[in-house]
Protein backbone atom coordinates (compact mmCIF):
# COMPACT_ATOMS: atom_id res chain seq x y z
CA UNK A 1 0.00 0.00 0.00
CA UNK A 2 0.89 3.39 -0.56
CA UNK A 3 0.48 5.63 1.96
CA UNK A 4 0.04 9.86 2.17
CA UNK A 5 -0.38 12.26 4.80
CA UNK A 6 -1.83 15.64 4.03
CA UNK A 7 -3.84 18.23 5.55
CA UNK A 8 -6.74 18.04 3.27
CA UNK A 9 -7.76 15.42 0.99
CA UNK A 10 -9.90 16.19 -1.72
CA UNK A 11 -11.90 13.74 -3.40
CA UNK A 12 -13.16 15.43 -6.83
CA UNK A 13 -11.22 17.37 -9.65
CA UNK A 14 -13.99 19.63 -10.61
CA UNK A 15 -14.36 23.31 -10.07
CA UNK A 16 -15.02 23.07 -6.09
CA UNK A 17 -12.08 20.33 -5.59
CA UNK A 18 -9.56 22.85 -7.74
CA UNK A 19 -10.52 26.03 -6.23
CA UNK A 20 -10.25 24.64 -3.00
CA UNK A 21 -7.13 23.13 -3.39
CA UNK A 22 -5.74 26.21 -5.39
CA UNK A 23 -6.42 28.80 -2.27
CA UNK A 24 -5.38 26.32 -0.17
CA UNK A 25 -2.18 25.67 -1.96
CA UNK A 26 -1.84 29.79 -1.82
CA UNK A 27 -2.65 29.56 2.21
CA UNK A 28 0.13 27.44 2.59
CA UNK A 29 -2.13 24.50 3.51
CA UNK A 30 -0.87 21.13 2.32
CA UNK A 31 -3.64 19.05 -0.23
CA UNK A 32 -3.91 16.31 -2.26
CA UNK A 33 -6.72 16.07 -4.64
CA UNK A 34 -8.29 12.51 -6.62
CA UNK A 35 -10.59 11.96 -9.29
CA UNK A 36 -12.19 8.84 -10.46
CA UNK A 37 -11.08 9.89 -13.83
CA UNK A 38 -8.52 11.47 -16.47
CA UNK A 39 -7.28 14.94 -16.58
CA UNK A 40 -8.45 14.75 -20.39
CA UNK A 41 -12.04 13.30 -19.70
CA UNK A 42 -12.40 16.35 -16.74
CA UNK A 43 -11.94 18.73 -19.78
CA UNK A 44 -14.16 17.40 -22.22
CA UNK A 45 -17.64 17.99 -19.56
CA UNK A 46 -19.28 20.60 -21.27
CA UNK A 47 -21.46 22.53 -18.52
CA UNK A 48 -22.15 25.80 -16.86
CA UNK A 49 -20.71 29.46 -18.64
CA UNK A 50 -22.09 32.39 -16.52
CA UNK A 51 -19.99 33.66 -13.64
CA UNK A 52 -21.15 35.30 -10.95
CA UNK A 53 -18.70 38.51 -9.76
CA UNK A 54 -17.81 37.00 -6.53
CA UNK A 55 -17.25 34.03 -8.02
CA UNK A 56 -14.37 36.02 -10.69
CA UNK A 57 -13.30 37.06 -7.84
CA UNK A 58 -12.70 34.02 -5.79
CA UNK A 59 -10.92 32.47 -9.35
CA UNK A 60 -8.45 36.01 -8.77
CA UNK A 61 -8.18 35.43 -5.59
CA UNK A 62 -6.73 31.98 -6.22
CA UNK A 63 -4.26 33.38 -8.60
CA UNK A 64 -6.00 32.12 -12.15
CA UNK A 65 -8.03 35.75 -13.24
CA UNK A 66 -5.51 36.30 -15.96
CA UNK A 67 -7.45 34.49 -19.23
CA UNK A 68 -11.25 34.97 -17.57
CA UNK A 69 -10.25 39.08 -17.39
CA UNK A 70 -8.87 38.51 -21.17
CA UNK A 71 -11.25 36.07 -22.94
CA UNK A 72 -14.28 36.21 -20.71
CA UNK A 73 -17.03 38.39 -22.11
CA UNK A 74 -18.84 40.71 -19.52
CA UNK A 75 -22.67 40.80 -19.46
CA UNK A 76 -24.38 44.04 -17.96
CA UNK A 77 -28.03 42.29 -18.71
CA UNK A 78 -30.08 39.65 -20.43
CA UNK A 79 -32.88 39.67 -22.42
CA UNK A 80 -36.28 38.49 -21.40
CA UNK A 81 -38.41 37.23 -24.38
CA UNK A 82 -42.12 36.18 -24.04
CA UNK A 83 -45.77 37.19 -25.88
CA UNK A 84 -43.51 37.51 -29.07
CA UNK A 85 -41.51 40.58 -27.93
CA UNK A 86 -38.06 40.81 -25.46
CA UNK A 87 -37.52 43.27 -23.06
CA UNK A 88 -33.95 43.88 -21.26
CA UNK A 89 -33.34 43.37 -17.84
CA UNK A 90 -30.46 45.73 -17.23
CA UNK A 91 -28.46 44.10 -14.39
CA UNK A 92 -25.99 46.48 -14.15
CA UNK A 93 -27.75 49.70 -14.39
CA UNK A 94 -30.37 48.23 -11.94
CA UNK A 95 -27.59 46.15 -9.36
CA UNK A 96 -23.89 47.78 -10.31
CA UNK A 97 -23.02 44.58 -10.34
CA UNK A 98 -22.72 42.25 -14.00
CA UNK A 99 -21.74 38.46 -15.05
CA UNK A 100 -19.26 36.80 -17.06
CA UNK A 101 -19.51 34.36 -19.58
CA UNK A 102 -16.54 31.75 -19.27
CA UNK A 103 -16.92 28.02 -19.74
CA UNK A 104 -16.48 26.05 -17.05
CA UNK A 105 -13.76 23.93 -18.64
CA UNK A 106 -11.98 26.77 -19.01
CA UNK A 107 -12.28 27.58 -15.38
CA UNK A 108 -10.99 23.91 -14.67
CA UNK A 109 -8.13 24.13 -16.97
CA UNK A 110 -6.87 27.48 -15.42
CA UNK A 111 -7.09 25.95 -12.17
CA UNK A 112 -5.22 22.70 -13.44
CA UNK A 113 -2.28 24.41 -14.81
CA UNK A 114 -1.94 26.48 -12.04
CA UNK A 115 -2.23 23.56 -9.55
CA UNK A 116 0.74 21.95 -11.90
CA UNK A 117 3.30 24.70 -11.97
CA UNK A 118 2.46 24.95 -8.14
CA UNK A 119 3.97 21.14 -8.31
CA UNK A 120 0.64 20.12 -5.79
CA UNK A 121 -0.43 16.53 -6.29
CA UNK A 122 -3.41 15.46 -7.85
CA UNK A 123 -4.06 12.01 -8.88
CA UNK A 124 -6.23 10.87 -11.41
CA UNK A 125 -7.83 7.59 -12.41
CA UNK A 126 -8.16 6.87 -8.80
CA UNK A 127 -11.21 4.21 -8.18
CA UNK A 128 -13.31 3.51 -5.26
CA UNK A 129 -12.41 6.13 -3.60
CA UNK A 130 -13.60 6.21 0.44
CA UNK A 131 -13.87 8.32 2.88
CA UNK A 132 -13.24 6.35 5.93
CA UNK A 133 -13.83 7.87 10.16
CA UNK A 134 -14.96 11.31 9.69
CA UNK A 135 -16.52 10.35 12.90
CA UNK A 136 -13.35 9.44 14.18
CA UNK A 137 -9.62 10.45 15.12
CA UNK A 138 -8.15 9.28 12.27
CA UNK A 139 -10.15 10.43 8.71
CA UNK A 140 -8.28 9.07 5.57
CA UNK A 141 -9.35 7.80 2.14
CA UNK A 142 -8.42 5.34 0.42
CA UNK A 143 -8.35 4.07 -3.35
CA UNK A 144 -6.74 1.96 -5.77
CA UNK A 145 -4.47 2.89 -8.96
CA UNK A 146 -3.27 0.80 -11.71
CA UNK A 147 -4.41 -1.92 -8.86
CA UNK A 148 -2.03 -0.70 -6.13
CA UNK A 149 -4.34 0.37 -3.15
CA UNK A 150 -3.31 4.23 -1.92
CA UNK A 151 -4.37 5.44 1.74
CA UNK A 152 -4.45 9.76 2.49
CA UNK A 153 -4.19 10.73 6.10
CA UNK A 154 -5.53 13.46 6.72
CA UNK A 155 -6.99 15.86 9.33
CA UNK A 156 -10.20 16.84 6.95
CA UNK A 157 -11.70 15.36 4.06
CA UNK A 158 -13.40 17.55 1.46
CA UNK A 159 -16.34 16.29 -0.63
CA UNK A 160 -15.83 17.71 -3.77
CA UNK A 161 -17.01 14.49 -5.55
CA UNK A 162 -20.22 15.91 -7.53
CA UNK A 163 -23.55 14.19 -7.18
CA UNK A 164 -23.02 10.57 -8.23
CA UNK A 165 -19.50 10.61 -5.23
CA UNK A 166 -19.12 8.32 -2.82
CA UNK A 167 -18.99 11.38 0.47
CA UNK A 168 -22.58 12.28 0.99
CA UNK A 169 -23.30 8.27 0.82
CA UNK A 170 -21.09 7.38 3.23
CA UNK A 171 -22.68 9.35 6.14
CA UNK A 172 -25.16 7.18 7.89
CA UNK A 173 -28.70 7.06 6.91
CA UNK A 174 -31.16 9.32 9.24
CA UNK A 175 -27.70 11.47 9.88
CA UNK A 176 -28.60 13.35 6.75
CA UNK A 177 -31.73 15.27 5.71
CA UNK A 178 -32.37 15.39 1.70
CA UNK A 179 -34.71 17.77 -0.40
CA UNK A 180 -35.68 16.89 -3.89
CA UNK A 181 -38.01 18.30 -6.62
CA UNK A 182 -38.17 17.12 -10.31
CA UNK A 183 -39.13 19.17 -12.87
CA UNK A 184 -41.10 17.08 -15.78
CA UNK A 185 -38.34 18.10 -18.33
CA UNK A 186 -35.54 19.33 -19.97
CA UNK A 187 -33.10 21.00 -22.40
CA UNK A 188 -31.86 19.84 -24.90
CA UNK A 189 -28.58 21.89 -25.96
CA UNK A 190 -26.52 22.21 -28.95
CA UNK A 191 -22.86 23.59 -29.39
CA UNK A 192 -22.76 25.46 -32.70
CA UNK A 193 -19.43 27.66 -34.56
CA UNK A 194 -21.72 30.27 -35.18
CA UNK A 195 -21.79 34.17 -33.51
CA UNK A 196 -24.57 34.03 -31.15
CA UNK A 197 -28.02 35.63 -32.39
CA UNK A 198 -27.46 38.81 -29.70
CA UNK A 199 -24.63 39.79 -27.54
CA UNK A 200 -26.02 39.02 -23.86
CA UNK A 201 -28.38 35.29 -22.97
CA UNK A 202 -31.94 35.73 -24.14
CA UNK A 203 -34.41 33.56 -22.12
CA UNK A 204 -37.87 32.59 -23.75
CA UNK A 205 -40.85 31.80 -22.75
CA UNK A 206 -42.93 30.52 -25.80
CA UNK A 207 -46.53 28.61 -25.76
CA UNK A 208 -44.32 25.31 -27.41
CA UNK A 209 -41.70 25.26 -24.27
CA UNK A 210 -38.57 27.30 -22.79
CA UNK A 211 -35.52 28.40 -25.06
CA UNK A 212 -32.23 29.92 -24.00
CA UNK A 213 -29.33 31.85 -26.68
CA UNK A 214 -26.58 31.36 -24.67
CA UNK A 215 -22.66 31.49 -26.00
CA UNK A 216 -18.93 30.46 -24.74
CA UNK A 217 -17.31 32.93 -27.13
CA UNK A 218 -17.70 35.59 -29.95
CA UNK A 219 -17.98 32.78 -32.44
CA UNK A 220 -19.19 29.82 -30.80
CA UNK A 221 -23.17 29.73 -29.75
CA UNK A 222 -24.59 27.57 -26.95
CA UNK A 223 -28.12 27.11 -27.72
CA UNK A 224 -30.91 25.21 -25.30
CA UNK A 225 -34.74 24.09 -25.95
CA UNK A 226 -36.90 22.80 -23.44
CA UNK A 227 -37.81 18.75 -24.39
CA UNK A 228 -39.50 15.91 -22.67
CA UNK A 229 -38.26 14.22 -20.07
CA UNK A 230 -38.16 11.53 -22.07
CA UNK A 231 -36.67 12.78 -25.32
CA UNK A 232 -33.63 11.49 -27.30
CA UNK A 233 -31.09 13.00 -29.22
CA UNK A 234 -31.35 11.18 -31.68
CA UNK A 235 -34.99 12.74 -32.64
CA UNK A 236 -33.41 16.24 -33.55
CA UNK A 237 -31.27 16.63 -36.46
CA UNK A 238 -29.82 19.72 -36.23
CA UNK A 239 -32.50 21.32 -38.99
CA UNK A 240 -35.48 20.15 -36.33
CA UNK A 241 -33.69 22.14 -33.38
CA UNK A 242 -33.01 25.40 -35.10
CA UNK A 243 -36.22 25.09 -36.38
CA UNK A 244 -37.55 24.94 -32.87
CA UNK A 245 -35.43 27.40 -31.40
CA UNK A 246 -36.51 29.93 -33.89
CA UNK A 247 -39.91 29.01 -33.60
CA UNK A 248 -39.76 30.31 -29.76
CA UNK A 249 -37.54 33.22 -30.84
CA UNK A 250 -39.45 36.91 -31.16
CA UNK A 251 -39.10 37.28 -34.76
CA UNK A 252 -36.25 40.21 -34.55
CA UNK A 253 -34.38 37.70 -33.13
CA UNK A 254 -35.41 34.15 -35.09
CA UNK A 255 -35.12 36.49 -38.12
CA UNK A 256 -31.08 37.07 -37.36
CA UNK A 257 -29.87 33.51 -35.94
CA UNK A 258 -27.09 32.54 -37.72
CA UNK A 259 -27.10 28.40 -38.00
CA UNK A 260 -24.62 25.76 -38.47
CA UNK A 261 -24.10 22.51 -37.77
CA UNK A 262 -23.89 20.87 -34.43
CA UNK A 263 -20.69 19.67 -32.53
CA UNK A 264 -22.38 18.66 -29.33
CA UNK A 265 -26.11 17.85 -28.78
CA UNK A 266 -27.22 16.70 -25.70
CA UNK A 267 -30.00 16.58 -23.07
CA UNK A 268 -29.96 17.52 -19.08
CA UNK A 269 -32.77 16.60 -17.09
CA UNK A 270 -33.63 19.47 -14.09
CA UNK A 271 -33.97 18.84 -10.57
CA UNK A 272 -33.28 20.77 -7.52
CA UNK A 273 -31.68 18.73 -4.82
CA UNK A 274 -30.31 19.88 -1.71
CA UNK A 275 -28.61 17.59 1.56
CA UNK A 276 -28.41 19.00 5.06
CA UNK A 277 -26.12 19.24 6.62
CA UNK A 278 -23.07 20.06 4.51
CA UNK A 279 -20.60 19.28 7.47
CA UNK A 280 -20.28 15.75 9.12
CA UNK A 281 -17.11 15.09 11.47
CA UNK A 282 -14.09 16.17 9.91
CA UNK A 283 -15.96 15.91 6.23
CA UNK A 284 -17.42 18.50 4.55
CA UNK A 285 -19.44 18.09 1.41
CA UNK A 286 -19.17 20.36 -1.16
CA UNK A 287 -20.74 22.00 -4.66
CA UNK A 288 -22.80 19.62 -6.43
CA UNK A 289 -22.01 16.54 -4.08
CA UNK A 290 -24.50 18.73 -1.61
CA UNK A 291 -26.91 20.28 -3.51
CA UNK A 292 -28.17 20.47 -7.51
CA UNK A 293 -30.05 23.17 -9.41
CA UNK A 294 -32.25 23.59 -12.56
CA UNK A 295 -29.36 25.65 -14.97
CA UNK A 296 -31.99 28.01 -15.32
CA UNK A 297 -30.48 30.73 -13.03
CA UNK A 298 -27.13 29.68 -13.88
CA UNK A 299 -26.01 29.12 -10.25
CA UNK A 300 -24.53 25.33 -10.38
CA UNK A 301 -20.80 26.42 -10.29
CA UNK A 302 -21.85 29.90 -8.74
CA UNK A 303 -22.66 27.46 -6.00
CA UNK A 304 -20.01 25.50 -6.00
CA UNK A 305 -17.68 28.77 -5.77
CA UNK A 306 -19.55 30.48 -2.86
CA UNK A 307 -19.56 26.94 -0.58
CA UNK A 308 -15.43 26.98 -1.38
CA UNK A 309 -15.53 30.02 0.13
CA UNK A 310 -17.14 29.82 3.07
CA UNK A 311 -15.21 26.36 3.52
CA UNK A 312 -11.84 28.06 2.78
CA UNK A 313 -12.48 30.83 5.25
CA UNK A 314 -13.33 28.27 7.89
CA UNK A 315 -9.81 26.53 7.66
CA UNK A 316 -7.73 28.96 7.58
CA UNK A 317 -9.79 30.06 10.86
CA UNK A 318 -8.70 26.90 12.09
CA UNK A 319 -4.94 26.75 11.42
CA UNK A 320 -4.04 30.09 11.31
CA UNK A 321 -6.64 31.26 13.88
CA UNK A 322 -6.50 28.01 15.71
CA UNK A 323 -10.81 28.48 16.20
CA UNK A 324 -13.08 25.94 15.59
CA UNK A 325 -16.01 28.19 14.86
CA UNK A 326 -15.79 28.36 11.18
CA UNK A 327 -16.06 24.79 11.11
CA UNK A 328 -18.77 24.44 13.30
CA UNK A 329 -20.95 26.93 11.00
CA UNK A 330 -19.67 25.91 7.47
CA UNK A 331 -22.80 24.22 7.00
CA UNK A 332 -25.15 26.99 8.54
CA UNK A 333 -23.01 29.11 6.20
CA UNK A 334 -23.19 27.82 3.02
CA UNK A 335 -26.85 26.69 3.65
CA UNK A 336 -28.41 29.53 4.00
CA UNK A 337 -27.35 30.83 0.67
CA UNK A 338 -27.62 27.62 -1.51
CA UNK A 339 -31.46 27.71 -0.34
CA UNK A 340 -31.73 31.10 -1.59
CA UNK A 341 -30.59 29.92 -4.89
CA UNK A 342 -32.49 26.75 -5.18
CA UNK A 343 -35.69 29.52 -4.48
CA UNK A 344 -34.46 31.56 -7.62
CA UNK A 345 -33.39 28.80 -9.57
CA UNK A 346 -36.93 27.14 -8.99
CA UNK A 347 -39.09 30.46 -9.50
CA UNK A 348 -37.14 30.91 -12.44
CA UNK A 349 -38.01 27.48 -13.72
CA UNK A 350 -41.22 27.76 -13.22
CA UNK A 351 -42.44 30.82 -14.61
CA UNK A 352 -40.16 30.30 -18.13
CA UNK A 353 -41.62 26.26 -18.77
CA UNK A 354 -44.30 24.74 -19.94
CA UNK A 355 -45.45 22.32 -17.58
CA UNK A 356 -47.23 19.00 -18.86
CA UNK A 357 -50.38 20.05 -17.04
CA UNK A 358 -50.05 23.77 -18.10
CA UNK A 359 -52.74 25.06 -19.91
CA UNK A 360 -54.01 28.29 -21.48
CA UNK A 361 -54.63 30.19 -18.11
CA UNK A 362 -51.06 28.81 -16.90
CA UNK A 363 -49.57 30.63 -20.12
CA UNK A 364 -51.34 33.77 -19.55
CA UNK A 365 -50.17 33.92 -15.56
CA UNK A 366 -46.82 33.41 -16.78
CA UNK A 367 -47.00 36.15 -19.65
CA UNK A 368 -48.50 38.26 -16.67
CA UNK A 369 -46.21 37.81 -14.32
CA UNK A 370 -42.70 38.60 -17.21
CA UNK A 371 -45.25 41.55 -18.12
CA UNK A 372 -45.16 42.87 -14.71
CA UNK A 373 -41.47 42.32 -14.02
CA UNK A 374 -40.36 44.12 -17.32
CA UNK A 375 -42.45 46.87 -16.58
CA UNK A 376 -41.65 47.15 -12.47
CA UNK A 377 -38.59 48.14 -11.67
CA UNK A 378 -38.69 46.53 -7.61
CA UNK A 379 -39.48 43.56 -9.92
CA UNK A 380 -36.46 43.70 -12.52
CA UNK A 381 -34.06 44.57 -9.47
CA UNK A 382 -35.45 41.54 -7.55
CA UNK A 383 -34.21 39.26 -10.46
CA UNK A 384 -31.45 41.10 -11.30
CA UNK A 385 -29.67 40.83 -7.85
CA UNK A 386 -30.12 37.51 -7.89
CA UNK A 387 -29.07 36.46 -11.13
CA UNK A 388 -25.76 38.34 -10.72
CA UNK A 389 -25.53 36.68 -6.97
CA UNK A 390 -26.50 37.69 -3.58
CA UNK A 391 -23.38 38.72 -1.63
CA UNK A 392 -21.46 35.96 0.53
C1 LIG B 1 -24.74 18.18 -18.02
C2 LIG B 1 -24.60 19.35 -17.05
C3 LIG B 1 -24.83 20.66 -17.50
C4 LIG B 1 -24.70 21.74 -16.62
N1 LIG B 1 -24.96 23.00 -17.05
C5 LIG B 1 -24.86 24.03 -16.19
C6 LIG B 1 -25.12 25.36 -16.58
O1 LIG B 1 -25.45 25.62 -17.73
N2 LIG B 1 -25.02 26.35 -15.65
C7 LIG B 1 -24.64 26.08 -14.34
O2 LIG B 1 -24.49 27.00 -13.53
N3 LIG B 1 -24.39 24.84 -13.95
C8 LIG B 1 -24.48 23.82 -14.83
N4 LIG B 1 -24.23 22.57 -14.41
C9 LIG B 1 -23.83 22.40 -13.03
C10 LIG B 1 -22.34 22.67 -12.83
O3 LIG B 1 -21.62 22.14 -13.90
C11 LIG B 1 -21.96 22.06 -11.51
O4 LIG B 1 -22.70 22.73 -10.51
C12 LIG B 1 -20.48 22.13 -11.20
O5 LIG B 1 -19.76 21.28 -12.06
C13 LIG B 1 -20.24 21.72 -9.75
O6 LIG B 1 -18.87 21.55 -9.54
P1 LIG B 1 -18.35 20.46 -8.50
O7 LIG B 1 -16.89 20.59 -8.51
O8 LIG B 1 -19.09 20.61 -7.23
O9 LIG B 1 -18.81 19.05 -9.11
P2 LIG B 1 -18.35 18.32 -10.44
O10 LIG B 1 -18.03 19.28 -11.50
O11 LIG B 1 -19.41 17.29 -10.71
O12 LIG B 1 -17.01 17.60 -10.04
C14 LIG B 1 -17.00 16.44 -9.22
C15 LIG B 1 -15.76 15.64 -9.50
O13 LIG B 1 -15.73 14.53 -8.63
C16 LIG B 1 -15.28 13.41 -9.33
N5 LIG B 1 -15.73 12.18 -8.70
C17 LIG B 1 -16.96 11.63 -8.71
N6 LIG B 1 -16.95 10.45 -8.10
C18 LIG B 1 -15.69 10.25 -7.68
C19 LIG B 1 -15.04 9.17 -7.00
N7 LIG B 1 -15.70 8.05 -6.65
N8 LIG B 1 -13.72 9.29 -6.73
C20 LIG B 1 -13.02 10.38 -7.10
N9 LIG B 1 -13.59 11.42 -7.77
C21 LIG B 1 -14.91 11.35 -8.05
C22 LIG B 1 -15.87 13.59 -10.72
O14 LIG B 1 -15.15 12.84 -11.71
C23 LIG B 1 -15.72 15.09 -10.92
O15 LIG B 1 -14.52 15.43 -11.57
C24 LIG B 1 -24.35 21.50 -15.27
C25 LIG B 1 -24.11 20.19 -14.84
C26 LIG B 1 -24.25 19.11 -15.70
C27 LIG B 1 -24.01 17.71 -15.18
Amino acid sequence: MITYRTQIAIIGSGPSGLLLGQLLNRAGIDNIIIDRVSKSYILSRVRAGVLEGSSVAMLDKAGVGTRIHKDGLLHGGFELAFSGRSERIDMQGLTGQSVMVYGQTEVTSDLMDAREADGALSIYDAEGAQPHDFDGHSPHVTFKKDSVSHRIDCDFIAGCDGYHGPCRKAIPTGALHTFEKHYPFGWLGILAEVPPVSHELIYANHSNGFALCSMRSAKRSRYYIQCTADDRVENWSDQLFWDELRRRLPEHFADAMVIGPSFEKSIALLRSFVAEPMRFGTMFLVGDAAHIVPPTGAKGLNLAVSDVHYLYEALLEHYNGKSPAGIDHYSQKALARVWKAVRFSWWFTTCMHRFPNTDAFDQRIQEAELDYLSKSTAAKTSVAENYVGLPY
